[in-house]
């Protein structure tokens, strides 16, 4: 069941979001697209899908999984970590998530059981401030759990993680925007859409710029790329569904689907 005043939150939410992204991607507009792009309505599918259902999900099977993980080793740890001033424990946990969520991410791209899920993010083919949204339910839980992780076992509360979350969430929307704004020398601190435009570039195949609020995993790793010139094409060279629920369901099929089947499912709405 969706509650009304949730509902109407999303929807202010997008319509804030959108009033702040489009008048920035035209004002510094990276590649030509329309506001009602190609791709328009699956994203937005994945937007309401996200922010009405599987963020809340994500949420209770991570308050779930990390409360098992309680133990006196942690309290004590917690105990000490918590002496520590507020901003020195925000960076640290952030710091901490941005090194397993860097090689969280590298595996996504290694392994074909994580790649299947986290591959629906990298099918847009039109990469702007919505594009962020596309993305699986349990490709979601395994990014927001590896990069809250620290927070939880460092002992912040539901409500702080999720801040930590929405924050990350929102860096999230401008290193997809459809910006050419470059950030000159201070790309080494902090992720710009360029890099991660390069990481949706279709024929690197997402080999590199791993990271998202700040480069320095990729500059320590060797994954940082960072040409003059803006990617072309975005996308996977992989067959891939094109509709909200086909998107959704193709992870848990064969990767070999007969041609009748993949017919049958571009039929579906969205
Ligand atoms: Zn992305
Ligand atoms: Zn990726």
């Amino acid at each position: 069941m969706i509650d009304f005043d949730k509902f109407i939150r999303v929807i202010l939410y997008f319509i804030g979001m959108s009033l702040v992204f489009i008048p920035l991607e035209r004002s510094f507009l990276s590649k030509p697209y329309r506001i009602l792009r190609k791709e328009y309505r699956t994203d937005l599918f994945f937007y309401l899908g996200q922010n009405l259902f599987w963020n809340s999900l994500t949420l209770i099977t991570l308050n779930l999984l990390f409360s098992g993980l309680e133990s006196s080793l942690l309290s004590d740890l917690r105990g000490k970590f918590q002496l520590l001033p507020f901003l020195l424990q925000a960076l640290s946990v952030i710091l901490m998530g941005d090194f397993l969520i860097y090689w969280g991410h590298r595996w996504q791209h290694k392994y074909d059981w994580l790649w299947r899920f986290h591959r629906i993010h990298h099918t847009a083919e039109r990469v702007d401030y919505l594009a962020a949204f596309r993305e699986h339910p349990l490709d979601n839980i395994y990014t927001r759990g590896l990069e809250s992780l620290p927070a939880f076992l460092l002992g912040f509360g539901l409500e702080e993680v999720s801040m930590f979350i929405a924050f990350r969430g929102i860096y999230a929307l401008f290193i997809h925007s459809n910006v050419s704004l470059r950030l000159g020398v201070l790309e080494i601190i902090f992720g710009s859409p360029h890099l991660h435009h390069w990481h949706h570039e279709v024929d690197r195949g997402g080999k590199c710029n791993f990271a998202n609020l700040n480069p320095m995993m990729d500059i320590i790793f060797g994954t940082f790329y960072n040409p003059h010139t803006p990617p072309k094409r975005y996308g996977v060279n992989e067959d891939h569904a094109g509709n909200y629920p086909s998107l959704l369901l193709e992870p848990f099929l064969p990767n070999d689907l007969p041609k009748k089947f993949r017919d049958f499912m571009d039929k579906f709405p969205g």
